[in-house]
């Protein structure tokens, strides 16, 4: 069997910090024992076991955030943690290269300090690699679109091991594969260039009833919501326990100010809605 040599960790189901290290997210893939967790510094790192997997036939799967809720980035093969690459780096004030291990809040919070941010999704711990790569949706998306519309290029490792710079110029059918076809398909991202936006001010929204009457709340909803501008994201949620009555809540933000925002809702419901102003995104 070849040697496996890489800059970060190898663990074995012996290695101390295996139980840690294996685990995704998701609950119902706790239980899966992958033979190898690979924890990459490096692209070499990347090609070492992509190269490894290949000469042993060992199945392989990317990890970043681990939130798959299908359980992909899970196997009992070898899960290849791409957790060790997570720098964020940004060029001319706008296009930011991100490694495919960094998680939401790291991203948004670095592209904040220089008052950017994306279109991504509200879950601080979801990778951003598998969030790209499946789309992306987000409060901004009504403005920005999906965040795989903000992809301006990525770096690849592919299955044979050699490592590809793809955007709309170099391999254009890769890069349209990776934006929106779904993480593991077509190679080991390794990072990630997107184009930034300016990071509004934002009024979160939010809004709670326990004793609505449902049939009117959604009436008036699916009246009001085609037609709301796009600088308001709002969802409706409707929860249902035997014998308890149903609870609504309406959550989002909008880039509009909280007057406006307030007498928009009003369009919507004239019952009493709780909103907080002046966040800045994702609030
Ligand atoms: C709490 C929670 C909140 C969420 N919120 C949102 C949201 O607001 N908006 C939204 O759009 N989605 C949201 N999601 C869904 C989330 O975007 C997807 O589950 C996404 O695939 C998770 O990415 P990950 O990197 O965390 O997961 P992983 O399990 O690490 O990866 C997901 C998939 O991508 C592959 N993959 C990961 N990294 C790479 C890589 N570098 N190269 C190639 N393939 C890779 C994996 O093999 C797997 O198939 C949420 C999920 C959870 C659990």
């Amino acid at each position: 069997m070849p040697d496996l040599a890489v800059d970060g960790e190898v663990f074995t189901p012996s290695s101390p910090g295996y139980d840690a290290i294996r685990r995704p997210v998701n609950a119902a893939f706790q239980d899966v024992r992958p033979a190898l967790v690979v924890r990459c510094r490096s692209v070499t790192d990347v090609v070492a076991t992509v190269r490894y997997a290949a000469a042993t036939g060992q199945r392989l799967v990317p990890r970043g955030g681990g939130h798959c809720f299908a359980g992909r980035s899970s196997t009992d093969g070898i899960v290849l943690d791409l957790s060790g690459l997570d720098g964020i780096s940004m060029a001319d004030n706008r296009i930011s290269t991100i490694g495919a291990g960094a998680r939401l809040a790291q991203v948004y919070a670095a592209l904040h300090a220089h008052g950017r941010t994306l279109p991504a999704g509200c879950g601080p711990t979801v990778g951003i690699a598998g969030l790209t790569l499946g789309g992306g949706i987000g409060l901004l998306g009504r403005v920005y679109g999906l965040t795989c519309d903000r992809l301006a290029g990525a770096q690849v490792v592919l299955a044979d091991g050699s490592v590809v710079d793809c955007d709309h110029e170099r391999e254009p059918d890769l890069f349209w594969a990776l934006r929106g076809a779904g993480g593991g398909q077509f190679g080991v991202v390794t990072s990630l260039r997107f184009d930034t936006v300016p990071e509004p001010v934002t009024t979160r929204i939010e809004a709670r009833w326990s004793d609505v009457a449902v049939d009117e709340l959604v009436a008036a909803w699916q009246d009001w919501a085609p037609d709301a501008p796009d600088e308001i994201t709002v969802n409706l949620t409707l929860e249902s326990e035997p014998g308890a009555p149903v609870r609504a809540t309406l959550f989002g933000a909008t880039t509009l100010a909280e007057a406006p925002a307030r007498e928009l809702l009003r369009g919507l419901t004239d019952r009493p809605c709780e909103l907080r102003g002046d966040l800045p995104y994702p609030c």
